[in-house]
C-alpha cells in the first residue's frame, strides 16, 4: 500500500525517531554519568587493582582507536583469550567501538579446539593475557591471527615479538569517532561448547545486546541498580558472562573481577573484602563453596545481604536450601549461548507471595519464569504446542530479538530451528499454570525406561539432598528388559558413607519402584565440561558399554 492509500485507509505512521540501538551509547553514558564507579580486578599475584569508570571509558576508546590504527576493518574479528578483569571489559566495548567483533575464546578448551574455533571465526587479532601465553604457544602454529596483543596481567614485561596492550593503548588518542554502524551489525561472538558435533558460532548484534541488557536489568530479573556491586565468577568467555558486564555498565554498578583465582577460599576472601551485593556463576562453584562454609563455619562466612544468580546447569534444590539457611538468596536462571543467554529467572510472582518458606524454595529450584521480549513454548514429539499445566513435558522452543536465528557459517539445520522460526533448545521441560519452567533433561540426556521418561534432573536433585552426597549425575544405560535404566554416578562428601541400598531407599519415597536404579557408581569426582557443567558424555563413554 502506498502512503496516500494508507492515509485514505486511516492508517497512521509512528512519529518516533528511528535511532539505532548501540552498545556505544552504554559506554558513553557510563563515562559521563558514572565516572566514579569502581572496577576492581584481582591480579595473578592476588593483589587488587582499582579503576574508575572514567578510566574504563577512556581506555575502551583508546583500544578502539588503536585497533583502527592497526588496520582493523569493519566486521573484523578480534579474539580474546583472557580471564575476568578490567582489560577484558575494555574489549567488550572498545572492539565494537571500532566496528570490530569481539570473539571470546574459551581458555578451558583443548588447544586444538581453540585453534579450530579461531580459524572458523577467521579471527584477525588476538588479545591474550600474559599468563595464558603458554596456552597460546600450544596452538600458535595453527592460529590465524595477524597480530597478537598481550595484556600484562601479571605486570611482567611482555615478551619480544608481541604487542604490549598497555603501549598499544598509550599511543592511541582518546578522541575518536565511533565506527558508523547499524543496530543489526555484529559486535560479539561466542561458540557453543559442541558437546555433540563441532562448536557453532553465535553472533550478537548491537540491537540484540542492548535489548537483552534492558530486559535482564529489570527488577524481577537481575534487578541491577546504580548502587550495586557485582562479582561475576562466570567467565567472560561463557556467553558474554551472561550479559552481566553490559548490565553493570548500563547502570554504573561497581564490578569486582576475580581474575584467575576461582578456588572457593579465594572467592570468599574477595567477597568479604569487597562486599558484592550480587554474584553469579554455575552451580559447581557454589557447591564447592558450600562445602567450605558448612564444614568450617567458624572460619568461612558469606558477606551479608548478597544475592546469587546461579544457572547454566541444573541448580540442586538442596543447595538453594543450604544457602537460604546461610541467609543468601539464590536466583535460579536458565538460558543458553544462543539466547544471549537469559531465558528464565526464578522469583516469586505476586499470586504466590503468601507461599510458605518451603514452597518458596521449591519454586526457586525451578528454572523460573520466561523473561520479557521473548516467546517460549514447549512442544511435543508430534510438533504440537503443549499446555502449561505442570504435567506435559516437551522440548523448549524460543523466539525473540535476542535469540539466535542461525549459526555463523553453518547451513540452516532443521534440527536446531523450526520452519516457523523458533530455536529448538534441546532442553526438555514442563511449564506450570503460573508459568514456571521446570527443566527435566536435555534431549540427549533423557532416560526412557519401560516406555516412560525418568527425569535425570529430579533424580540428581533428590540424591544431592541426601546428607552424605556431595554430587550426583544420572545417565541412561541400555537395559535388555527396560530399554534404558538410570545410572546415578555419585560423589560422597568427605568422611561420609552411603551404600547403594541406602541411596535407593532415599529415592524410593519419591520415585516409583520401576524407576529406581539397580546400580550406582561411586566416583571421586564428576567430569566437568569447559564451562564447569557435569560432562555426561564422558560418563556415558565410561559406563555405557
Ligand atoms: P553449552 O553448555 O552447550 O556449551 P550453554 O552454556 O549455552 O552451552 O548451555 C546451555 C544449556 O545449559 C541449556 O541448553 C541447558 O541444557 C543447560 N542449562 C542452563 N541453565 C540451566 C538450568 N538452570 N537448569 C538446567 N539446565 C540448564
Amino acid at each position: 500500500m502506498n502512503v496516500q492509500n494508507k492515509e485514505r485507509a486511516g492508517m497512521i505512521r509512528s512519529t518516533m525517531q528511528r535511532v539505532p540501538l548501540s552498545v556505544n551509547h552504554l559506554l558513553e553514558r557510563a563515562g559521563r554519568l558514572y565516572p566514579q564507579s569502581e572496577i576492581v580486578s584481582r591480579l595473578p599475584d592476588k593483589s587488587l587493582v582499582r579503576h574508575r569508570f572514567t578510566d574504563f571509558h577512556r581506555r575502551s576508546r583508546q583500544l578502539g582507536s588503536a585497533l583502527l590504527d592497526a588496520g582493523l576493518k569493519k566486521g573484523d574479528r578480534v579474539a580474546t583469550l583472557c580471564w575476568n578483569h578490567h582489560a577484558h571489559l575494555e574489549c567488550y566495548f572498545g572492539i565494537p567501538a571500532a566496528g570490530g567483533v569481539m570473539h571470546t575464546l574459551n581458555l578451558r578448551l583443548a588447544p586444538e579446539e581453540i585453534a579450530w574455533i579461531a580459524n572458523h571465526a577467521r579471527d584477525r587479532f588476538l588479545i591474550v593475557d600474559d599468563i595464558l601465553l603458554p596456552l597460546y604457544e600450544r596452538f600458535r602454529a595453527e592460529a590465524p591471527f595477524e597480530r597478537v596483543i598481550v595484556f600484562p596481567f601479571s605486570r611482567a614485561a611482555v615478551p619480544a615479538g608481541f604487542t604490549d596492550y598497555e603501549s598499544f593503548l598509550a599511543g592511541a588518542p582518546e578522541a575518536f569517532e565511533f565506527a558508523p554502524h547499524d543496530e543489526d551489525d555484529a559486535i560479539a561472538m561466542c561458540y557453543t561448547s559442541g558437546t555433540t558435533g563441532r562448536p557453532k558460532g553465535v553472533v550478537y548484534s548491537h540491537r540484540s545486546t542492548v535489548i537483552h541488557t534492558l530486559m535482564a536489568n529489570q527488577p524481577d530479573n537481575w534487578g541491577l541498580a546504580a548502587g550495586d556491586s557485582v562479582m561475576p565468577v562466570t567467565p567472560m568467555f561463557h556467553a558474554n558472562c551472561w550479559g552481566v558486564p553490559y548490565g553493570c555498565v548500563m547502570v554504573g554498578a561497581k564490578i569486582i573481577f576475580p581474575g584467575p583465582h576461582l578456588h572457593p577460599e579465594d572467592l570468599l576472601a574477595l567477597m568479604n573484602a569487597e562486599r558484592p551485593r550480587f554474584v553469579l556463576g554455575v552451580p559447581t562453584i557454589w557447591m564447592a563453596m558450600l562445602q567450605l562454609l558448612e564444614s568450617q563455619p567458624e572460619r568461612y562466612r558469606l558477606p551479608p545481604g548478597m544475592r546469587m544468580l546461579v544457572g547454566g546447569a541444573p541448580v540442586p534444590e538442596a543447595m538453594i536450601r543450604a544457602y537460604a539457611r546461610l541467609g543468601t538468596e539464590i536466583r535460579h536462571g536458565w538460558g543458553m549461548t544462543e539466547m544471549s543467554p537469559v531465558g528464565t529467572i526464578s522469583y516469586l510472582k505476586p499470586e504466590l507471595q503468601g507461599a510458605s518458606d518451603d514452597e518458596r524454595l521449591k519454586r526457586y529450584a525451578m528454572a523460573g519464569v520466561p523473561v520479557p521480549i521473548m516467546d517460549l513454548r514447549i512442544v511435543g514429539e508430534d510438533g504440537t504446542e503443549l499446555p502449561w499445566d505442570g504435567k506435559h513435558v516437551g522440548e523448549v522452543q524460543v523466539r525473540g530479538p535476542f535469540i539466535a536465528g542461525s549459526y555463523h557459517e553453518v547451513p540452516q539445520d532443521p534440527e536446531k530451528f523450526t520452519a516457523d522460526g523458533w530455536l529448538r533448545t534441546g532442553d526438555v521441560a514442563s511449564l506450570d499454570t503460573h508459568g514456571y519452567l521446570k527443566i527435566t533433561d536435555r534431549v540427549k540426556d533423557l532416560v526412557k525406561s519401560g516406555g516412560e521418561w525418568i527425569s535425570s534432573v529430579d533424580m540428581e536433585n533428590l540424591l544431592m539432598a541426601h546428607a552424605a552426597v556431595q554430587e550426583a549425575a544420572v545417565i541412561a544405560i541400555p537395559d535388555p528388559k527396560w530399554g534404558e535404566r538410570p545410572l546415578p554416578c555419585v560423589v560422597l562428601k568427605p568422611g561420609k558413607t552411603a551404600t547403594a541400598d541406602e541411596l535407593r531407599a532415599h529415592l524410593s519415597g519419591i520415585f516409583a519402584k520401576w524407576q529406581l536404579p539397580g546400580r550406582f557408581e561411586f566416583l571421586d569426582a564428576i567430569p566437568r565440561t569447559s564451562t564447569g557443567k557435569f560432562w555426561k558424555v564422558r560418563l556415558r563413554e565410561r559406563f555405557v558399554k
